[in-house]
């Protein structure tokens, strides 16, 4: 018998009868003797369409009462699930977030969980029942509703398996597991049966969009075992775990790309202590996330300055700096918004040097220029033009032994 949390992600219950699916699902894996929590998203669609209602009555709703309308997607869902388990004879109960104790601070829509006081749900579960929770919600000291941010959901799912200390969280999706590359533009990515919490960080916040990072975050400090796969297959998915459990030994376990990116450079920036803070600081205080940073050293007490931005970024982030680069007594402010960013992750690559070499040959190999250079202990990130994009995934993805036979 174990203890088992499952959370199916929204397009596993955009309809009643996908909704049937998962209490299939989750009734099986009650027969089979496992005590089972099951946290749900709401309805794929619903989270994006209340927003949209909220941005009809408001020019900026209030944040407090946009979380009491997004909880309402989840709390739709839990209630037709314990509905439909109940009608097939199976004692469930849906519990909301506060219901279930789930204690956030109050940064209303970004919400952190503080606590869960899972007192209720181990109660209820020794009563044998099958307790239901909504995903991305919370409330604060003063009882306010919160939400946990987009995606959220996956982030309740493992801070309840911490918890009440699950053997297991299953996150049910509409993909199969974790790919070595994006299989729309790479036929040779093949699911990973194993990924360590730092990979999948490192890939999740590269744009690999399978579980929200803060869920990664928290499943690798209270060390729980994740099982990402779909809800519409029986096959394994993939077990995010610790890094010491036998893993594949590869160097590389993932090439991932974004086309969110864009490049800013500043162009004969004075050479001199504080001009950095100057062209940083206000990008920080207009809330944009700046990734890589270049800064060449040139003659004469002159240097040029390069740095990426979320494309969605771009515009505010070069209006900025025309401004800045006035102020410094900078040349000129040129972008490109047509870059990608591809990057190669595993932690094989703690122990193997000359990684980050293999990388930059095959990619000259087919002529394709790098732009910009970034690394971690167990990635390496490469700016490119974006047309290259997808042809860099491939070369690497073959040059990192990665495509299936
Ligand atoms: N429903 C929320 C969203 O769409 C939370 C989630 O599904 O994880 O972001
Ligand atoms: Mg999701």
């Amino acid at each position: 018998m174990s203890l088992i949390v499952q959370k199916y992600g929204g397009t596993s219950v955009a309809d009643i009868d996908r909704i049937r699916n998962v209490a299939m699902r989750v009734s099986k894996t009650f027969d089979e003797g496992n005590k089972v929590v099951v946290v749900l998203s709401a309805m794929s669609g619903v989270t994006d369409a209340l927003i949209k209602m909220a941005n009809q009555v408001a020019y900026a709703p209030d944040k407090r009462e946009l979380d009491v309308l997004l909880t309402t997607g989840e709390q739709t869902t839990v209630a037709l699930l314990a509905m439909m388990l109940k009608g097939m004879n199976y004692s469930a109960i849906s519990l909301l977030g506060y219901q279930a104790e789930i204690l956030t601070d109050s940064d209303f829509g970004n919400a952190r969980i503080a606590g869960i006081g899972a007192r209720r749900i181990k109660e209820l579960l020794d009563e044998k029942m099958i307790v239901i929770i909504p995903g991305f919600q919370g409330s604060d000291q003063n009882g306010n509703l919160t939400t946990l941010g987009r995606g959220g959901s996956d982030t309740s799912a493992v801070a309840i398996a911490a918890a009440i200390k699950a053997d297991m969280c299953e996150i049910y999706t509409d993909v199969d597991g974790v790919f070595t590359a994006d299989p729309n533009i790479c036929k040779k990515a093949r699911k990973l049966d194993r990924i360590s919490y730092d990979e999948m960080l490192e890939m999740s916040s590269l744009g690999a969009k399978v579980l929200q990072i803060r869920s990664v975050e928290f499943a690798k400090k209270y060390d729980v075992p994740v099982h990402l796969r779909s809800s519409f297959s029986l096959e394994e998915g993939t077990m995010v775990v610790n890094e010491n459990s036998d893993m594949e030994r590869l160097v590389v376990s993932g090439v991932t790309h974004s086309k969110n990116e864009a490049r800013i450079t500043l162009k004969k920036v004075p050479d001199q202590p504080g001009i950095a803070a100057k062209i940083f600081t206000p990008v920080a205080d207009a809330g944009i996330l700046v990734d890589m940073i270049i800064q060449n050293t040139r003659a004469e007490g002159m240097t040029d300055l390069t740095f990426t931005v979320p494309k969605s970024d771009y515009k505010k982030a070069l209006e900025i700096e025309k401004k800045v680069a006035g102020e410094i007594g900078a040349e000129a402010v040129i972008g490109d918004e047509n870059v990608a960013k591809v990057s190669v992750t595993g932690v094989g690559m703690k122990n193997h040097s000359g990684v980050a070499a293999r990388m930059f040959s095959a990619l000259a190999k087919e002529n394709i220029n790098i732009m910009l250079i970034s690394t971690s202990e167990i990635r390496i990130s490469c700016v490119v033009e974006e047309k290259y994009a997808e042809l860099a995934v491939r070369v690497l993805h073959t040059e990192f032994g990665l495509d299936k036979e």
